[in-house]
């Protein structure tokens, strides 16, 4: 599943994703006993929580959550969208997919677009959070109308969205 250097300790995340799902170990790992701040994207732990904002004094360095899962390529949340539609409006929903992380990422600092890949006749997204995949989806559909499918996989603790037009 995993091919870096780093194989040893990416497994061990990988395999507790099939602990309970709200056991995140993302969001366990880069959950730090203080304030802190991700030396990568900027996002500060402050009283318990990750957002954005200034950095708390005394703030240490310790890699978020997100850039954690972007460093792993190990998402939480697919989004597929295929279909005739698509291959003809592949720059629209590419700014709507960016748009809408942007809109998400203000309020939800780990929700991100990992990655958007194109295949003949799909986008296929990735993203660090369920709620994001969610949001992309809901965002095309209430944009395009089509249709989407949306399925939780509990023992993966990720959500899949299809959309189709
Ligand atoms: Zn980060």
């Amino acid at each position: 599943m995993k091919t870096t250097p780093h194989r040893h300790i990416s497994d061990v995340r990988h395999e507790q994703l099939y602990a309970p799902r709200h056991e995140d170990p993302y969001f366990d790992a880069g959950k730090p006993p203080q304030d802190a701040r991700c030396p990568e994207c900027g996002v500060v732990f402050h009283k318990g929580r990750w957002a954005w904002g200034p950095t708390p004094k005394d703030a240490v360095s310790v890699t978020c959550p997100a850039c954690l899962r972007i460093h792993d390529q190990f998402p939480g949340g697919y989004v597929t969208l295929k279909g005739p539609f698509v291959q003809a409006h592949r720059d629209e929903l590419k700014k709507l997919v960016v748009a809408r992380e942007k809109h998400e990422k203000a309020e939800h600092p780990l929700e991100r677009v990992m990655a958007i890949g194109e295949r003949a006749g799909s986008l296929e997204i990735q993203t660090t959070g369920n709620h994001l995949a969610r949001a992309i989806g809901n965002a095309v559909r209430a944009a395009y109308d089509g249709n989407l499918k949306v399925r939780y996989e509990a023992d993966e603790n990720l959500v899949r969205a299809v959309w189709t037009r």
